[in-house]
Protein backbone atom coordinates (compact mmCIF):
# COMPACT_ATOMS: atom_id res chain seq x y z
CA UNK A 1 0.00 0.00 0.00
CA UNK A 2 0.88 3.44 -1.13
CA UNK A 3 1.35 6.41 1.59
CA UNK A 4 2.03 10.31 1.40
CA UNK A 5 2.43 12.75 3.26
CA UNK A 6 2.41 16.46 3.17
CA UNK A 7 4.79 19.16 2.84
CA UNK A 8 4.22 22.64 2.94
CA UNK A 9 6.70 24.06 0.15
CA UNK A 10 6.92 27.04 -2.29
CA UNK A 11 3.67 28.70 -0.86
CA UNK A 12 1.02 25.52 -0.77
CA UNK A 13 1.00 22.48 1.18
CA UNK A 14 1.54 19.29 -1.36
CA UNK A 15 1.35 15.54 -0.83
CA UNK A 16 4.09 13.34 -1.95
CA UNK A 17 5.19 10.05 -1.78
CA UNK A 18 5.68 8.92 1.99
CA UNK A 19 8.64 6.27 1.14
CA UNK A 20 10.94 9.28 -0.12
CA UNK A 21 13.26 9.96 3.44
CA UNK A 22 11.67 12.49 5.67
CA UNK A 23 11.86 15.52 3.99
CA UNK A 24 14.00 18.60 5.95
CA UNK A 25 14.61 22.19 4.76
CA UNK A 26 16.10 22.65 1.54
CA UNK A 27 15.09 19.83 0.23
CA UNK A 28 13.50 19.22 -3.50
CA UNK A 29 10.96 17.08 -3.92
CA UNK A 30 8.26 16.38 -6.60
CA UNK A 31 4.57 16.21 -5.31
CA UNK A 32 2.01 14.49 -6.52
CA UNK A 33 0.86 17.13 -8.82
CA UNK A 34 3.94 16.85 -10.60
CA UNK A 35 5.55 20.01 -9.37
CA UNK A 36 8.72 19.66 -8.18
CA UNK A 37 9.27 22.31 -5.21
CA UNK A 38 11.88 22.96 -2.31
CA UNK A 39 11.32 23.26 1.74
CA UNK A 40 12.08 26.44 2.69
CA UNK A 41 12.69 27.73 6.35
CA UNK A 42 8.70 29.19 6.08
CA UNK A 43 7.58 25.74 5.20
CA UNK A 44 8.80 24.25 8.23
CA UNK A 45 6.57 23.57 11.54
CA UNK A 46 3.87 25.93 10.99
CA UNK A 47 1.15 24.54 8.60
CA UNK A 48 -0.66 27.54 7.63
CA UNK A 49 -0.02 27.60 3.56
CA UNK A 50 -3.45 26.69 1.24
CA UNK A 51 -3.79 22.86 0.05
CA UNK A 52 -2.62 22.54 -3.36
CA UNK A 53 -5.86 21.58 -5.34
CA UNK A 54 -3.99 19.63 -7.60
CA UNK A 55 -2.29 17.39 -5.14
CA UNK A 56 -5.86 16.77 -3.12
CA UNK A 57 -7.10 15.59 -6.41
CA UNK A 58 -4.50 13.22 -7.42
CA UNK A 59 -4.10 11.72 -3.50
CA UNK A 60 -8.02 11.24 -3.55
CA UNK A 61 -7.82 9.17 -6.62
CA UNK A 62 -5.25 7.40 -5.59
CA UNK A 63 -7.01 6.40 -2.39
CA UNK A 64 -10.16 6.48 -3.82
CA UNK A 65 -12.00 8.97 -2.17
CA UNK A 66 -14.56 11.31 -3.12
CA UNK A 67 -13.34 14.88 -4.39
CA UNK A 68 -13.15 17.31 -1.89
CA UNK A 69 -16.66 19.62 -2.28
CA UNK A 70 -15.95 23.18 -3.21
CA UNK A 71 -15.34 25.16 -0.29
CA UNK A 72 -15.80 29.36 0.34
CA UNK A 73 -12.71 31.23 -1.24
CA UNK A 74 -11.91 27.91 -3.82
CA UNK A 75 -13.30 28.74 -7.20
CA UNK A 76 -11.84 26.59 -10.31
CA UNK A 77 -9.03 24.32 -8.49
CA UNK A 78 -7.47 27.91 -7.06
CA UNK A 79 -7.53 29.18 -3.56
CA UNK A 80 -7.69 32.78 -3.25
ZN1 LIG B 1 0.86 20.00 -5.35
Amino acid sequence: MRRYLWQQAEGLRHAYDAHRTPLDLGVVFPALCGSVVTTGPEDMGKWLRPTCPSCDREIRAHLGLAECPPMPGHQQGRWR
